[in-house]
């Protein structure tokens, strides 16, 4: 998606560890006209495939899952982060490994939100390792839904996550893929 490859150009910074900051209109102040776009991009996408929930995880996620869910008339779930697990079998639980703060934390959600009748797409902020796409798409087939596919704002493709994903027959549909970035803050996208 040429706009947002060009606001990752005008504004994004690349930092240390390969990690990309883009606070300024979607990490931390965010764009909703630009969020407004990518939905309306994923909708583009995936708007034949009978998409019943929107599934994200917290917190970055959440932003542009609202605007996709809007787009897609259907209601969204965010994963919880957790460190204490819940043993009243309540809920579907995975285990994510942050790429950012580097540490291994529990995400859940409710079984009352998951259905095996549900056609689920996952929507998040980044695809880098691809441990948080894996974790909801653990989460989706441990209710028995089915995973319609997954869209990413950013991936970072010289990163395995998406490659790796892909093999396993996951459609991943990223509106910005970044094939190398620099240390002097050049950004190459595929
Ligand atoms: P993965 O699990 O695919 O390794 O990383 C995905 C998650 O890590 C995303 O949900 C995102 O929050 C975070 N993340 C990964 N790489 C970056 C990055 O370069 N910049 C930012 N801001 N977040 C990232």
């Amino acid at each position: 998606m040429r706009l947002l490859e060009e606001r990752i150009r005008t504004s994004g910074r690349v930092k240390e560890g390969g990690i990309l900051k883009v606070d300024s209109f979607l990490n931390h102040q965010m764009d909703i006209t630009l969020f407004e776009q990518m939905a309306d991009e994923f909708w583009r996408l995936y708007g034949s495939d009978g998409v019943t929930k929107i599934l994200t995880i917290e917190a970055s996620g959440i932003g542009i899952a609202v605007l996709v869910g809007q787009k897609f008339k259907c209601p969204v779930i965010f994963a919880k982060k957790t460190k204490t697990k819940n043993i009243d079998g309540a809920v579907y639980t995975s285990k994510v490994e942050s790429f950012t703060h580097g540490q291994v934390y529990d995400i859940i959600v409710s079984k009352d939100f998951l259905h095996a009748s549900d056609r689920v797409l996952i929507i998040d902020d980044f695809l880098a390792n691809g441990a948080a796409l894996s974790g909801l798409a653990e989460l989706v087939s441990a209710a028995g839904a089915t995973l319609v596919g997954a869209g990413i704002a950013i991936e970072k493709a010289f990163q395995p996550g998406g490659e790796q994903l892909r093999a396993r027959g996951i459609r991943i549909e990223s509106l910005a893929r970044i094939k190398s970035m620099g240390p002097d803050g050049a950004i190459e996208f595929c």
